[in-house]
């Protein structure tokens, strides 16, 4: 049988193989990865009443809410950074941009009488590596504030009219967290993860619809300005029947994040036609950080990467996070307020037991977490593995009060984990 190019498409969605990841064929049709995730959602619920919630982190904890935040008196920019330096470690321009985005966001708010001088919102653009803080510093400024704060992921949502996610569910996981506090949500912070996710896949405007990717940038632009929705509770379409909220969206802060892998591609392009361009600027060349060209991002780049002209518009505060290196990971180990060995110090205090750990073996973990390209997130499961058998053994060993982990007793735990199988292949 011959068949048509026309069948090479999911019967459900309509999307054509070449954006979907997997295309799984049947008799008569196909099916694509999104609509057969759909479809477990659907039978989990109906048949076990699992309601899965969109891909998002473990939900934080409710916030206190506040019918109408403002910004304390005393608050300045240096304020907010000196917060945020308790909890992350280095990423300091990144750090001085979202202090004063989210200063000059909540003054705006207190703007008494509407003048012809409207100050504009300042959403915000994080671009750097996973795995850079981008999450744990928008995490960290909603707690700061006390606001509703909600984390999304972009790549969950499509076009109206598609399977998936409609862009207004966003919105929904805001009014969760608040309690359907609806006053307290407006004031609210959402960080939109995996924007880069949603690019385009070329420069030109397609002629074809892209379901993923510029239709929802499309859908996003009214909500990142500021204007009236109407959010489903609940999130998702599976309840056709729940009341709508209608939630305005002018003082929601918006933080979006992305890795923007390859970019710096376009980043090179455009210094180098600078450079050419302008015979003045060869000084500056020699001083490119060519191994970091991230740190030179400005919004040409995010539009030749595939974020529409009007989305980069409304994003026009755009901060970029360096990539962790040895020492910032060694920092993180051990100085931000819940720093993880914090955390395994107080957990063995809970026993009765004094845990410390050596310069050397503090040293040890980072040089591994660098080595593997584990970055900061890889910390953890490294110091798990370090620390399991200690953490078996010692709460049954009551003669022991004080446990010292040792750059050799890291390395021998290290050598023996699934990490050092990894090396040893
Ligand atoms: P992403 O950039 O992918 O959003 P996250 O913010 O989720 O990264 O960071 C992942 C983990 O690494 C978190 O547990 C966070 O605590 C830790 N981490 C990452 N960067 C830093 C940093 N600069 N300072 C302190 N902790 C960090």
């Amino acid at each position: 049988m011959r068949r048509s190019k026309q069948s090479y498409r999911c019967s459900f969605c309509g999307k054509d193989k070449s954006e979907a990841l997997i295309l799984i064929a049947g008799v008569e049709g196909h099916i694509c990865e999104v609509c057969v995730e759909q479809a477990v959602d659907i039978i989990e619920e109906e048949l076990y009443g699992n309601k899965k919630q969109p891909q998002q982190e473990s939900p934080p904890p409710p916030v206190a809410a506040q019918n109408d935040f403002q910004l304390p008196d005393s608050m300045t920019p240096m304020a907010i950074k000196k917060h945020l330096d308790l909890y992350v470690i280095g990423q300091d321009e990144a750090k001085k941009t979202l202090s004063v985005a989210v200063y000059n966001h909540y003054k705006r708010l207190r703007q008494a009488v509407a003048d012809d001088v409207e100050i504009e919102k300042s959403n915000v653009l994080f671009v750097g590596e996973t795995g850079t803080g981008k999450t744990l510093m928008a995490k960290t400024i909603a707690k700061f504030l006390n606001v509703p704060f909600a984390i999304v992921d972009a790549t969950v949502f499509t076009e109206a009219g598609y399977v998936g996610e409609d862009v207004e569910s966003i919105l929904s996981r805001l009014l969760q967290v608040c309690d359907f506090n609806v006053t307290a949500a407006e004031r609210g912070i959402v960080y939109i993860d995996e924007i880069d996710k949603i690019a385009r896949k070329s420069d030109n405007p397609s002629i074809t619809r892209d379901v993923s990717g510029e239709g929802v940038q499309q859908g996003m632009l009214k909500m990142l300005e500021g204007t009236e929705v109407s959010v489903p509770p609940q999130g998702g379409r599976k309840h056709p029947e729940q009341k709508l909220v209608k939630l305005n969206t002018q003082n929601i802060l918006f933080i979006c994040g992305g890795a923007f892998d390859g970019i710096e591609k376009h980043i090179a392009r455009r210094m180098n036609t600078h450079v050419i361009g302008f015979k003045s600027d060869e000084a500056n060349a020699s001083n490119v950080d060519r191994d970091n060209l991230i740190k030179y991002v400005n919004h040409q780049d995010l539009k030749r990467f595939g974020l529409i002209p009007e989305l980069v518009g409304r994003l026009p505060v755009a901060a970029y996070l360096e990539p962790l290196d040895y020492e910032t990971l060694r920092r993180i180990l051990t100085e931000p307020r819940n720093a993880l060995l914090k955390q395994y110090t107080k957990l063995f205090a809970l026993e009765g037991i004094k845990l410390s750990f050596t310069q050397e073996a503090i040293d040890y973990i980072a040089k591994q977490a660098l080595e593997f390209k584990l970055g900061a997130r890889g910390l953890r499961s490294i110091c798990e593995a370090l620390m399991k058998d200690a953490m078996f053994e010692l709460p049954s060993q009551l003669d022991i009060k004080e446990f010292k982990v040792t750059e050799a007793y890291a390395a021998e735990k290290f050598e023996r984990s699934k990490f050092g199988m990894l090396k040893a292949a």
